[in-house]
């Protein structure tokens, strides 16, 4: 058997880069940026108000007695957002300012609204009402950007916040590495379509939609390669129909031990291809090939039939595979540290056990993981309820209360 870590690095050290291409922002959130993006103009470009109230001299406001408790300013213009004011505050002198609005000259403190009071009778005056109102609350031109800032390093990946960064300075357009897209097809006689009434012997194909649903929670766009029977020339001819058309390829089956596990073989015939017992449980049987594409290798990751072990499989090596080719700085899931909520049973067999937990945070904030119910590799109902893998190194029980790693799906 090949550890977890061996198994990765050959297929790490195989992975093929995708190019970089220019898209509008609005596309390219979940992707990595290529070339980073600086400031040209000063964020914010000018100085204005963080909060509603008047724009004063702040010796003015400090220098009257009681540190400017009754003072009385005239009021002499107003400044509101997306206006300039020409007016300078002179001495004693206020102007009327709004959230964002420009801060005139003059000026070098707000008094906030809450702390002043309208004087009623004759020309506009306003009343301070509290001493040591006079606040910043002025935003420095360039307070958060300043021309020639790096807004957005190469390998960054693209948030929802990003998207308001960028626009902040005025970027429409970006360069990331490309989408992904990855083909899944499914292997064995013994499957029908979900809509199809079952007959003797067949299941419903679960792994391609689970995998396709997969592909595209990842980011990665998902191309439904279909079903095949466990046919070597079938097999074949969708593996060369994908290799054309996707970056990277997924089949689930066929690559066990079984006489009519054909994946592997096919893979090994026509493309350059390593099967591998990778030292865990489940999803032990993986197979890895690159098989030729038009635009250079193009990554088979051959996955278990099993249900259970197709998505750990998927997780544990597809998804940060191809998460590597398109350039992710962090491509694995978070591993977390939690406590066994009750006692996780196994005995040493040479392998990692992945095993299918809740993970819930207790009073004090800590994380504790417990098993789901089903553990079979064919127990779908076990993963769909888990929130992660706890991760148990090769050994005995690891009693309650103890650390246990667990890799979040989420
Ligand atoms: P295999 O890896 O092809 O030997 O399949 C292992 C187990 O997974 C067998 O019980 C198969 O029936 C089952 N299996 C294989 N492919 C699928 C699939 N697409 N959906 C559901 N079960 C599958
Ligand atoms: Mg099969």
């Amino acid at each position: 058997m090949l550890s977890l870590d061996d198994a990765w690095e050959h297929v790490r050290s195989h992975l093929p880069h995708l190019d970089a291409v220019p898209l509008p922002l609005e596309h390219a959130v979940g992707l990595v940026l290529a070339e980073a993006v600086t400031a040209v103009a000063p964020v914010p470009p000018f100085a204005n108000s963080a909060v509603d109230g008047y724009a004063v001299r702040r010796v003015d406001v400090d220098g009257a007695p009681e540190g400017g408790a009754g003072l009385v300013l005239e009021v002499v213009a107003e400044s509101a957002a997306g206006h300039v004011v020409n007016v300078p505050v002179g001495p004693g002198q206020a102007v009327r300012i709004m959230t964002g609005a420009p801060v005139p000259e003059g000026a070098d403190a707000i008094v906030m609204v809450e702390d002043t009071e309208r004087v009623e009778d004759g020309p506009d005056r306003v009343r301070v009402t509290r001493s040591g109102a006079a606040g910043s609350h002025v935003r420095p031109v360039g307070d958060d950007l300043r021309p020639g800032d790096v807004v957005a390093a190469a390998g960054t990946v693209l948030t929802p916040a990003h998207v308001g960064l960028l626009s902040t300075v005025g970027c429409t357009a970006v360069t990331v590495v490309r989408r992904p897209v990855v083909g899944v097809v499914s292997t064995g006689d013994e499957l029908v379509p979900a809509r199809a009434e079952l007959g003797p012997g067949q299941i419903h194909d679960s792994n391609r939609p689970q995998l396709l649903a997969a592909v595209a929670a990842a980011g990665f766009v998902p191309v439904d390669l279909g079903h095949v029977p466990d046919d070597a020339a079938a097999i074949e001819s969708v593996l060369f129909e994908g290799a054309a058309t996707c970056d990277a390829l997924l089949t689930s089956g066929g690559v066990s031990m079984g006489d009519h596990d054909l994946v592997k073989v096919v893979l090994d015939e026509v493309g350059d291809m390593r099967w591998m017992q990778v030292a865990i449980k489940p999803a032990k049987p993986f197979a890895f090939g690159l098989l030729p594409g038009p635009a250079g290798p193009v990554p088979v990751f051959g996955l278990p039939g099993n249900p259970v072990s197709s998505l750990v499989s998927f997780e544990l090596f597809a998804r940060p595979g191809i998460r590597t080719m398109a350039g992710h700085p962090r491509p694995h899931r978070r591993r977390v540290a939690a406590m066994a909520g009750t006692t996780f049973r196994r005995r040493p067999d040479g392998k990692t056990h992945f095993v299918r937990v809740t993970v819930e945070g207790d009073d004090e904030g800590r994380l504790v993981a417990e098993p789901t119910s089903a553990q079979g590799s064919h127990q779908m109902t076990g993963l769909a309820a888990a929130d992660g893998l706890a991760v148990l190194p090769d050994g005995d029980d690891v009693p309650g209360g103890a650390r246990v790693v667990v890799l979040l799906l989420d």
